[in-house]
């Protein structure tokens, strides 16, 4: 049997990012809500967001890509401990380096943060005409609003990509998004009306 405790625990000891308690609550809300039933997730780390998104209900599917091997496997250990394979398939690979067939109405996004703005671009053409894209740590611990402030040159320029990915939905002209402070900030994009395709 899994457990969601031990999951939390290994994270917190392997230093591995996994959603934050109100980030995912935001998720779950989001998925029941909106009767999400098929998911692509950029990032699975160990599973873990993966694991709480398939068990809002047992009629959802989910495509998880993970490029760091280690984190890979224990996701699929994870998976594995709570009888979901069936029902989440786990891509070993980097993101940018494959297509994936098939369309989601619901795309997450919660990977390498500099990458984001290249993530979306990629993915956008397997969302549903009515789905979103969701995407995690926008907020980047506070870092977001304090650039002048942070000393390291690596992570300012982390930190000014993050902005630039939020300037990027903001004046996206095929996306209207929403942003909100749950969690570490997550952004919510839907195709505009006049882009979809019926
Ligand atoms: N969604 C997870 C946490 C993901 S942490 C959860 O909440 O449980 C971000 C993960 O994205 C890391 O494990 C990292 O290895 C992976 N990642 C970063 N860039 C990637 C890429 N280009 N392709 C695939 N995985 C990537
Ligand atoms: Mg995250």
């Amino acid at each position: 049997m899994g457990s969601l405790e031990k999951i939390e625990e290994y994270a917190r000891q392997n230093k591995v990012p996994i959603m934050q308690k109100d980030g995912i609550k935001f998720l779950e809300n989001y998925i029941k809500q909106n009767n999400v039933k098929n998911i692509l997730e950029i990032g699975s780390a160990i599973g873990y967001s993966a694991i709480k998104m398939a068990l809002v209900d047992d009629k959802i599917k989910v495509t998880t890509i993970e490029r760091d091997e280690n984190r890979y496997n224990e996701a699929v250990k994870n998976i594995d401990d709570f009888n979901l394979n069936d029902r989440i398939s786990i891509i070993l690979a980097d993101a940018l380096d494959i297509t994936v067939a098939g369309r989601y109405d619901l795309i997450f996004i919660d990977a390498a943060k500099a990458q984001s703005i290249k993530f979306f671009e990629k993915y956008k053409s397997n969302l549903t005409d009515d789905g979103a894209i969701i995407t995690d740590n926008l907020n980047f611990h506070g870092l977001t609003e304090n650039v002048d402030t942070i000393k390291s040159k690596n992570l300012k320029a982390l930190v000014r990509k993050i902005n630039n990915y939020k300037d990027f939905l903001k004046e996206n002209e095929e996306f209207t998004s929403l942003f909100y402070n749950n969690g570490d900030g997550i952004s919510v994009s839907k195709k505009n009306i006049k882009n979809r395709k019926i």
